[in-house]
């Protein structure tokens, strides 16, 4: 017989197949077990009532306690149906579209009523849109609250009937039928060294709390659980991982690494650099497949760090490849390659989507013969066609710009796996970058190399733009170039060009040719238009570089030592710290001018504050990770996540994903296979676990 968590959502009542179809495509909800893991985003407790005269759109979900006193005419072609309703404060427009007659049946002038939902503004009147009325009917053996859960929909499924206040019905529709059924998912010990409240306590809580403390405990369990058994899981696959012994050795160091280590190395390395070249050589030489995540700050001299760990790749025979987000960023790297191999027998080639396909076709018969030893390239290098003679080692840059799915792809291209190195300017807690992407060790670059002065960063109201402009003068007639950026907008490309258009106009005007130069370089553009402007950039030809976000990542020109950034209300804290990490890279004192409106909200204020506060990466990617939690950090860490979490937030419970990674090790210790009676509960739960997520912990 099925669990009844497994029953398949269409059966629940008031759901079926159309509805379900549905449910899965917008939710991926598709049995009973997934709709109870529907958890609620937010509750609002019902239990303070409000009056009228407090109402404002800005409110949430609230309870009002008042009379009818009156429905308002409304033109039937409308098909509209407003009451009046009062207390003793004030009044306020109830308003029905939909089940018009039941309301007019169930709904008399003169009554009291309790009622529920959220005041909008329409018209210049406050009123609220199919409130919930409370007792208007009583349903026998209904669960309910007066802490009322509200859940996450989409427009779609609201079309459909399937709102918040819809799933609330339907989680209690389940509960009731279902609850007695639930079989627990911790072992009893577990449990109770933690006085934890049962699984079935906790979720009858987590959707209907019976009470502020049993919402409590009812959070502290489903998050410790779900976060114990994503590192229950992780730690499993690292333990088989260095069980299986199955990576690629790199045993010697050779004729390719000392020959540019010691002739064409272009500076010393920092301390941090040997460390972390150190730490990869020993993985790599371990017999062991290494999967190492490379934290540094932008600037920190991650490249030369990856270059040097495919030379030892070259050195034993192998192949490497490394992955860049950007086109520009894949062309910087090969060509700073190239040059700093000049003299060298290692050959170095580029991939993108722009090669064309007559010398693409040479390349990748080259690559199968194994006669190029470094592949550079974009996302392009994942495709099929691609192929390797001995592919031993991957680098990723900017690996948060990556997908879980996208870097899997890379690490087929070879039957045994070979070395897996990303590496990202965005430093986040070791717990976390295990928990974010999966099963990794991590080395550290905290150290910028030498001569760097700290970038400066002021923040300046757009009505200040002339000394803004001035102080760019100033630094152009220093010698200096500049970046000024303006954001993209997502929503619509033509609104980001616009932006930028309009950026365009008003820098040129400012700085009128032959005197000054400025190039514009933005996502629209055609590669080799984008690669032309960005040249004439590097070579130091344009002054004044106008661009979207796009040069975000990696780019380097040392001799620009301005960047302004317009509109900075619009840009993530990351971003903003990327963006800044383009200058502070020669030897000159290097500025970051944030330019804003003078209406902020305190999110962006803080954000602003911050950049102009420090210029640590890690207490940036900290703060940023409170502000926003990390379901959005960079925007796309969600398809870069190992695992979908439902209910504990990574930003917020760090404390708990510490504490249930404690847990995990410290059972797998005493029972590494899992094998003790007592764990089979483990076991199995963690089966399902991989049925259900993708199990891409084993490759990144
Ligand atoms: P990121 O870590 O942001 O990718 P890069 O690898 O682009 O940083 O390095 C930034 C700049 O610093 C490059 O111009 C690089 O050549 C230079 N660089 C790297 N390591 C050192 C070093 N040890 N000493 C001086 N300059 C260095
Ligand atoms: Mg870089």
């Amino acid at each position: 017989m099925t669990y009844i968590l497994d029953t398949e959502v269409k059966f629940l009542p008031g759901v079926g197949p159309k509805r379900a179809e549905l449910l899965q495509k917008e939710l991926n909800i598709c049995t009973f077990g997934d709709m109870l893991r529907h958890f609620p985003f937010r509750y609002v407790d019902k239990t303070r009532i409000y009056t009228i005269r407090e109402m404002n759109e800005d409110l949430p979900y609230v309870v009002l306690k008042g009379k009818i006193v009156g429905f308002r005419e409304v033109n039937a072609a409308q098909k509209r149906l407003v009451a009046v309703f009062a207390d003793s404060t004030g009044s306020i427009d109830l308003v029905w579209f939909k089940g018009i007659s039941f309301i007019q049946k169930n709904l008399h002038a003169g009554g009291v009523y309790t009622i529920f939902g959220k005041p909008t503004s329409f018209n210049g009147r406050l009123n609220i849109v199919h409130p919930e009325l409370e007792d208007m009917v009583k349903e026998e053996g209904k669960i309910t609250s007066s802490i009322q859960a509200v859940y996450g929909s989409t427009e779609r499924l609201k079309d459909m009937g399937l709102g918040t206040r819809a799933i609330g019905r339907l989680q209690s529709a389940l509960l009731g039928m279902a609850l007695p059924r639930i079989e627990e998912t911790l072992p009893p010990y577990i449990v109770e060294a933690n006085r934890f409240i049962s699984l079935r306590e906790a979720l009858l809580n987590i959707h209907f709390p019976q009470s502020p403390e049993l919402l409590r405990k009812a959070q502290d369990r489903l998050k410790f659980e779900e976060l114990f058994y994503v590192e229950l899981s992780i730690l499993r696959t690292r333990t088989k991982r260095i069980k299986a012994n199955n990576g690629f050795c790199f045993s010697q160091v050779g004729e390719f690494f000392n020959h540019f280590f010691y002739h064409n190395l272009p500076f010393e390395l920092t301390g941090a650099q040997k460390r972390v070249i150190k730490e990869i050589r020993a993985d790599t030489g371990s017999g062991r497949q290494m999967n190492r995540l490379l934290q540094g700050d932008v600037g920190s001299g991650k490249t030369m760090v990856a270059l040097m760990c495919m030379l030892i790749a070259a050195d034993n025979g192998f192949q490497s490849c490394i992955m860049a987000p950007t086109e520009i960023l894949a062309t910087q790297h090969f060509k700073s390659m190239s040059e700093m191999l000049h003299d060298m027998n290692v050959s170095v080639a580029l991939l993108s989507g722009s090669t064309k396909k007559a010398e693409r076709r040479t390349l990748l018969e080259k690559l199968v013969q194994g006669e190029i030893n470094i592949l550079v390239g974009t996302h392009a290098l994942i495709e099929d066609a691609v192929r390797f003679r001995q592919l031993g080692l991957v680098v990723i840059d900017e690996q948060h710009r990556f997908g879980v799915a996208q870097r899997g792809r890379l690490w087929e291209k070879s039957d045994h796996p070979p070395h897996i190195l990303v590496m990202t300017a965005t430093p986040i807690p070791r717990t976390l970058a295990m928990t974010l992407y999966g099963d990794l060790d991590v080395s550290v670059i905290d150290e910028l190399p030498p001569g760097r002065k700290p970038i400066k960063t002021v923040h300046f109201f757009d009505s200040k733009r002339d000394r803004v402009f001035g102080f760019m003068r100033e630094q152009i007639a220093a010698g200096r170039q500049v970046y000024v950026v303006y954001p993209l907008i997502w929503e619509s490309e033509k609104m980001d060009y616009k932006n930028l258009q309009d950026g365009w106009e008003i820098i040129t005007q400012a700085f009128p040719a032959p005197r000054y130069r400025v190039c514009m370089v933005h996502g629209q553009l055609k590669n080799d238009e984008k690669e032309a402007a960005m040249q004439e950039f590097v070579r130091g030809d344009a002054h004044i570089m106008v661009a979207t976000s796009v040069i975000e990542v990696g780019v380097n020109v040392p001799n620009a030592s301005v960047m302004v950034i317009e509109s900075t209300e619009r840009f993530g804290l990351a971003q903003l710290h990327q963006l800044r990490g383009r200058v502070g890279r020669g030897a000159e004192q290097s500025f970051c001018i944030l330019m804003s409106g003078v209406k902020l909200s305190s999110y962006s204020r803080r954000r602003i504050e911050m950049m102009c506060s420090t210029n640590d990466g890690f207490q940036i990617a900290e703060a940023d990770l409170k502000l926003r939690g990390p379901g959005d950090l960079e925007g796309t860490l969600q398809s870069g996540m190992a695992f979908d979490l439902r209910i504990a937030n990574l930003g917020t419970d760090g404390k708990i994903l510490e504490y249930a990674r404690k847990c995990a090790e410290q059972v797998l210790n005493d029972d590494p296979l899992l094998s003790d009676s007592k764990n089979a509960l483990l076991l199995k739960t963690l089966g399902k676990l991989r049925d259900s997520t993708k199990d891409y912990s084993v490759i990144s």
